[in-house]
């Protein structure tokens, strides 16, 4: 039994965007399928997707396993992130699968793109995505069906090149001759739904215009994002009596694909890693706009609230926090009344206070100030000139603060 791969693939970008950030990789040589979808501004998604799949054949080429090619991929896209402005931040998702010998089709995957298989006209979706409605799915918190709607249907938890080091999730499939294996970017699977996907996929035989197809079917119910397809099919060659019309882009390979040895998945560990994440590694993308965004209001407001000034509280000196007039929503809030008649200062200090006087950095400055103010105010004409000199300032809490004539 020698069995390989024929692909027909497609990508397009669909009828919104201006261009597309998705890239597949099809090396009929390694028997190595890929889909990436690549995000980031400025066209940094484009150079995501292509960095990683380049980086992934290569180390394919070089007799890597999946999960450590994948692994090279990820070092590749953060490393040329992390070393260019404009390209930080970018990321992409990487969904892989190579044809072992003895008919083992390895899958390793990231992010929310998918894999399905269409075995005996039946088709079952095996790659997990790494999303926030996936995980709220799995929570239970919302249904399929809700998540179909889901405004955050996008957000995905897990990408390739964001983090130095990166989970992969591996699924070992048993394939055989007739299997068709299907991966595709969320710009289908967030289009069209599985029940037409499936109907396409089993009734039709050539794998290039079936791929064609199912880009056909996303556009027509929207091309929101970029649509990428790779519809592949296990052909044994040995099968003289095959149905399966062998079109492909390369002619056939006479000798059996390279043997692409990996470690077996562990699926438990593969679980109680998801369960871990589920914590923090939600929305890689608005964390760092929410801290930046947490950091600017705290300056704001330290900005608006540390510093006193004296002012005019309805006739008689009053010590506020914050700035005269206010700083955005906060205003500056009555700290302190004393008994000291505004109308009793010199004129320009009394201009001075009405205005609000001074940026005091701490309450004591301030009360300071106030004494000041106390020294140089006119005396009443009921108040002796020895209380008035010697007296501190008199002052209480704004609630209890008695009104003095
Ligand atoms: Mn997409």
């Amino acid at each position: 039994m020698t069995l390989r791969l024929v692909v027909g693939a497609a990508t397009d970008v669909g009828r919104v965007r201006g261009h597309n950030e998705d890239a597949y990789l099809v090396d009929d040589q390694l028997g190595l399928v890929a889909v990436a979808d690549g995000m980031g501004g400025h066209q940094a998604g484009e150079v995501a997707s292509a960095t990683a799949l380049e980086a992934l054949r290569a180390a394919v080429s070089s007799g890597d396993g999946v999960r450590d090619a994948v692994t090279a991929a990820n070092d590749a896209v953060f490393e040329k992130s992390t070393s260019d402005d404009r390209l930080r931040g970018m990321g992409t998702t990487l969904t892989v699968g190579t044809l072992a010998a003895g008919g083992t089709l390895l899958l390793g995957h990231v992010g929310d793109s998918r894999a399905y298989l269409l075995h005996d006209g039946g088709l079952r979706r095996v790659t997990v995505d790494h999303s926030l409605v996936e995980e709220l799915i799995q929570a239970g918190e919302i249904t399929e069906e809700e998540a179909e709607s889901d405004p955050r249907r996008s957000m995905i938890t897990r990408a390739l090149g964001i983090e130095p080091n990166v989970d992969v999730d591996l699924y070992p499939l048993q394939v055989a001759s007739r299997d068709r294996l299907l991966l595709c970017s969320d710009g289908l699977t967030g289009m069209v739904r599985e029940a037409e996907i499936q109907t396409v996929l089993r009734d039709e035989p050539d794998p290039t215009r079936a791929a064609q197809q199912l880009i056909e079917a996303a556009n027509a119910a929207g091309g929101v994002d970029n649509i990428t397809v790779l519809v592949v099919d296990v052909v044994d060659d040995e099968d003289a009596t095959a149905s399966v019309p062998i079109v492909g882009p390369e002619p056939p390979v006479e000798d059996s694909a390279p043997a692409l040895v990996d470690a077996p998945a562990d699926a438990t560990d593969a679980a109680a890693g998801r369960r871990r994440r589920r914590g923090w590694r939600v929305l890689v993308w608005v964390l760092p706009v929410v801290v930046v965004l947490g950091v600017a209001v705290g300056v704001l407001f330290w900005y608006a609230r540390d510093t006193y000034f004296v002012g005019n509280d309805h006739g008689t000196v009053a010590i506020y926090r914050g700035r005269p007039g206010g700083v955005l929503i906060w205003d500056p809030t009555l700290e302190q009344r004393t008994h000291l008649r505004t109308s009793r200062l010199p004129a320009d200090q009394r201009q001075s206070v009405l205005a609000g006087h001074g940026q005091f950095s701490s309450l004591s400055d301030a009360q300071a100030f106030v004494r000041r103010l106390q020294r140089e105010a006119t005396p009443t004409t009921t108040t002796t000139t020895s209380t008035t000199t010697t007296a501190p300032p008199v002052t209480a809490p704004p609630s209890t603060a008695p009104a003095v004539p």
